[in-house]
């Protein structure tokens, strides 16, 4: 019988690396939460470990997998554990040549989270102040407020680690604001558009992958289409 706590490689080259299992959020459309429960990161140790072992097996390239990745040690005790930690030090794997990582959330830190109530799991995570689901955000919250999410920490530890590749993955959702509001994320179109921005400055310029709503309206969708469009133009609108 299968093990399904052993992950499952399909590439003698490529693997894939688990870092934080369950998410605290609480987009208005997602079970994840409530079937994965609150965030659980692994000790950077036991990561470093799994990847040099990969190394010594062949593997030249590893993907760091959580829901919302850039939370990656909230839940752990001491410094030196948070998401631009984790790159750098495995990015630094000897004798690994490409590293990447999914998935991003662009929600705004500065403003308040809601609370994990339902985690079917054991934890040891500290719930994030409470809020309800689609909340506006912060009037005008600085572009990255702190070191948690997409931070530019995040975006200088990928420029700076010469293994990871310069690939963003960051579900935009929706072009339209109220969209985004009523669906609990937590940004809006310009806090999206900033992180772009920055990485464009930091980073070779990235391809977006915007995701609509399950049923958006039309005109919900043509936003979402007209911000993928600019956000792929090579001279995005502010
Ligand atoms: S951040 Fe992702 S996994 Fe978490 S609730 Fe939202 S959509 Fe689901």
């Amino acid at each position: 019988m299968e093990d399904p706590t052993q992950p499952r490689r399909n590439s003698e080259t490529c693997a894939w690396v688990n870092v934080i299992y369950g998410c605290n959020e609480r987009c208005t459309f997602c079970v994840v939460p409530t079937t994965r429960g609150s965030e659980q990161s692994r000790p950077i140790a036991a990561i470093q470990a799994e990847i040099s072992e990969l190394v010594a097996e062949g593997y030249k390239e590893v993907t760091l997998l959580g829901q919302n990745i850039d939370s990656y040690g909230r839940d752990l005790k001491g410094a030196g554990q948070t998401f631009p930690d984790l790159l750098r030090a495995v990015g630094s794997t000897p004798g690994l040549a490409r590293m990447r990582f999914v998935t991003s959330h662009p929600r705004c830190a500065a403003q308040p989270q809601p609370t994990a109530t339902t985690a079917p799991t054991t934890t040891t995570t500290t719930p994030p102040p409470s809020a309800s689901p689609g909340s506006e955000p912060t009037a005008n919250p600085p572009p990255y407020p702190c070191a948690r999410y997409m931070s530019m920490r995040v975006i200088d530890a990928v420029a700076e680690t010469p293994a990871v590749c310069e690939m963003f993955h960051i579900p935009v959702q929706s072009g339209d604001d109220e969209v985004l509001r009523e669906m609990g994320r937590g940004y809006t179109v310009k806090r999206f558009k900033q992180i772009v921005a920055n990485i464009r400055e930091r980073c070779a310029a990235p391809r977006p992958a915007p995701e609509p709503s399950p049923e958006p309206s039309p005109s919900a969708l043509t936003l979402a289409l007209a911000l993928a469009r600019t956000l792929t133009s090579p001279s995005p609108s502010p």
